[in-house]
Formats: C-alpha cells, sequence, structure tokens
C-alpha cells in the first residue's frame, strides 16, 4: 500500500541540532509510488492524486518518493505556465527495500544517487546552512517557506512528525523591506538598523581576483567600490578602492555563486551590514560626486569613521579611490580583514558558500529577479581557477587585467 506523506509540524526554523533544509515549493504534496503497474499518488490526506498529474508517467520505476508537483520555468522557479515537476525530497522505498525506518541522511543519499525520472527534480538540500538564511533566501523569491528535517529522523507515514518542521513565510513583503528584515536571520550582533537608516554591506566576492565589495545606500542604490584588499579599522592603512557602478538594493544581502563565465562569475559572501550616516554632510550624493565622502559605520566587524577620497583622475575608466578609517575609539592598529573570514549572514567562509551555495546570482537578469534559490538538477561546484597571475592558457578565457583595470570587479 502507497504510503501517506509525513506531516510537517508548522514553527519557526529550527536553530541547532543536525537539521537537512530544503525550499517548500508550493506545489502539490505528494507520495508518488511506482513499484505497481500503475502508478499512485497520494495526497497529504490520503486522497488518490494519479488521474490529476498526468506528467509523473516518466518516473522511474520502482520507487516510492516523498516531493512536491509544482509548475517550474525553465530556470527552476515556480511558474503558472511551466511545466509540472515532481520536485523530490524524500526516498521511501527503492529496489524493493522499505526505506521508512532508516534516517534521513540515509534516504537522502540514496536518493541522490538514483535517477527519478524525466518530469522530476531532486532540488537540494542543505545540511551546513542555517534553517534562517535559506528562510530568508525563499522569501526574497516568493517561495512560501522551506522544509527542514531532522538529519536522524526516520519517516512516519501519515504522521506529523516534530522532526520535520515547516516554516513560512510571513506575508509577502516587498523585496526592499524583505532585505531590510534582520530578524530572520540567526543571531543579529549589533549593526541592528533602525527604520529608515540607510544600509551598508561588504561582501566577500572571489571572481577573478578577490575583493571586497563595500557598499553603501544612497538615494535608493548601494554606491559601491571593490576594495582588493578590504576595508581596515587600521588607521594605517590607505586601501585603493575602484569605485564601480551602483548596485541595486536587491543584491545588497546577496550570498551564494554567480555561474562562472557571468559579470562577477565566483563566490561571494555577506561579510559585513549595518547601517551608516554621512558626517560632515546631509547629502551623501554630492559629496561622492564631489570625490570625498565621511562615512559613520555601525557594522559587526567595521565600525567608526570611513573616508572615501577620490584620486585624481588618470584617465582610466574607472574612478580610482582611497579608503581611510580615521584614528577614533574605533581604529584598531594592524587589524586585517582577512583575520574576520567569516559571513555575518550565515557563519559561513567563501570555500563553504562556494561549495553548497543556497542562491545563485544570474548576472544577466533584471536584478528583482536575478537571484535563484537553487533547485535541482543540482549543480555541481565549479572547479576553482587556480589563484595565478598569468593569462588563461585558453583563448576564449579571459585577459589577465591589473586591479586599475575596467570592468575587473563587478
Ligand atoms: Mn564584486
Amino acid at each position: 500500500m502507497t504510503p501517506r506523506p509525513e506531516i510537517p509540524t508548522p514553527g519557526d526554523p529550527p536553530v541547532g541540532g543536525d537539521w537537512a533544509v530544503g525550499f517548500a515549493w508550493g506545489g502539490r504534496r505528494v507520495v508518488v509510488d511506482t513499484t505497481g503497474d500503475e502508478i499512485r499518488a497520494t495526497g497529504e490526506d490520503g486522497e488518490d492524486l494519479a488521474a490529476d498529474l498526468p506528467g509523473l508517467v516518466g518516473v522511474t520505476r520502482g520507487l516510492v518518493l516523498d516531493g512536491e508537483v509544482v509548475a517550474l520555468d525553465g530556470q527552476g522557479r515556480p511558474a503558472p505556465d511551466g511545466t509540472d515537476t515532481l520536485t523530490v525530497a524524500d526516498l521511501l522505498h527503492a529496489d524493493g527495500e522499505d526505506l521508512c525506518d532508516r534516517p534521513f541522511d540515509e534516504r537522502r543519499a540514496r536518493l541522490e544517487a538514483l535517477d527519478c525520472g524525466p518530469g522530476t527534480l531532486v532540488p537540494p538540500v542543505f545540511t551546513d546552512v542555517a534553517p534562517a538564511e535559506v528562510l530568508a533566501v525563499a522569501r526574497r523569491h516568493g517561495l512560501p517557506g522551506i522544509v527542514a528535517v531532522r538529519r536522524t529522523a526516520l519517516y512516519r507515514p501519515g504522521r506529523r512528525s516534530p522532526d520535520r518542521v515547516c516554516a513560512t513565510v510571513p506575508g509577502r513583503l516587498g523585496t526592499y523591506a524583505s532585505m531590510r528584515d534582520f530578524t530572520v536571520t540567526p543571531e543579529p550582533t549589533g549593526g541592528a538598523p533602525e527604520p529608515g537608516e540607510p544600509i551598508f554591506v561588504v561582501q566577500r566576492h572571489r571572481a577573478r581576483r578577490l575583493h571586497y565589495d563595500v557598499r553603501l545606500e544612497v538615494d535608493g542604490a548601494l554606491a559601491s567600490w571593490a576594495v582588493p584588499r578590504g576595508p581596515t579599522l587600521d588607521p594605517a592603512a590607505r586601501h585603493l578602492a575602484v569605485r564601480t557602478e551602483d548596485h541595486p538594493m536587491d543584491y545588497a544581502f546577496f550570498e551564494g555563486v554567480i555561474p562562472a563565465g557571468q559579470y562577477g562569475g565566483g563566490d561571494v559572501i555577506v561579510w559585513d551590514r549595518g547601517t551608516w550616516r554621512p558626517a560632515r554632510t546631509e547629502d551623501p550624493a554630492a559629496a561622492l560626486a564631489a570625490g570625498e565622502l565621511h562615512a559613520d559605520l555601525v557594522g559587526e566587524k567595521l565600525a567608526g569613521r570611513f573616508v572615501f577620497v577620490r584620486r585624481a583622475d588618470d584617465g582610466g575608466r574607472k574612478e580610482q579611490w582611497v579608503l581611510v578609517h580615521k584614528r577614533d575609539d574605533d581604529a584598531v592598529d594592524g587589524w586585517d580583514p582577512e583575520a574576520h573570514p567569516r559571513s555575518v549572514l550565515s557563519g559561513r567562509t567563501n570555500d563553504e558558500v562556494a561549495a553548497a551555495p543556497a542562491a545563485m546570482w544570474q548576472s544577466g537578469a533584471p536584478a528583482a529577479t536575478a537571484e535563484v534559490p537553487l533547485a535541482g538538477p543540482t549543480r555541481p561546484p565549479r572547479p576553482r581557477r587556480p589563484r595565478t597571475s598569468s593569462p588563461p592558457s585558453t583563448p576564449w578565457g579571459p585577459p589577465a587585467r591589473g586591479p586599475s583595470a575596467a570592468g575587473t570587479w563587478p
């Protein structure tokens, strides 16, 4: 007999413990059984859905799968006119063997080794990303929420399980409002913004070259600089800051991967965030235009007064600025940003995000839709380009560029 789906327990994103977290896709929850002559599909109330879901005909035989049927577009995003797809989250039976009394991790490992057939996807689950972070990604994309499963949990067909927690996105705030909701990320430690205070963010971005993107909210956009050596509290440092184009607010708290070959291809973490206030001026846009901006930052790593000063025009296409920290109460001699490598959103390093990103940024897409939560088929981590200053050996690779070259640091 086809098992009924295990029922999730609504709740907040779990904290601590060993959870595997995936997106809820807003589709029709179903257990699909292809072990018999006919494909069976059973909903959460035990209803027979097979007749409603003709797209299941391609599912590999001999399996019992737990998932959702949802219409997805070509990029794996839910879309009303998309293709009906079974997003598979769990494996209950395979090779003639009932797996319900096996721990989730084992079921997942077997699932990920399978080909479930055309019309199916196995979206990733995240075991080293905080559930609240996955929920934040869901929220930014209009997905209804997340499902977290305890990695040691057995499957309880038809029963409500405390080991399967669904957390839903509360309401549909605009992108901007949701980015400002710091409560959905764990342990905000300072820099909690007052409503209306402009934000700043620093992303550590490993593209062709490592750099830190320092971004200040000015008039609804993110004034941006690429700082190869990073911002520092060290008042003796004078770090080059290459002015880059303003970025949309949608990008502020992006953390994930930008596909290789796209503008800025590489991995990105939110290295610091907080709020800032202009000093010595009421009009930061005018100060930027004049080439000198004093900014008081209140972040989780950075604090105190930073000064951005534009260098004399050297004829290059991108403006070169210098970033310094004033010798104030927040200054720390010898402070090294590379000694503080973790994301303030997820606690992860660039390496860890690159290995298991929760989201991807499509550089060519409009900002509002450029970030996509990763659906299946899971993209393997891209091979990392060796760190070298010599030109690439292939003719289609990018030319080697110095730090001052235009377009090097998006
Ligand atoms: Mn960048």
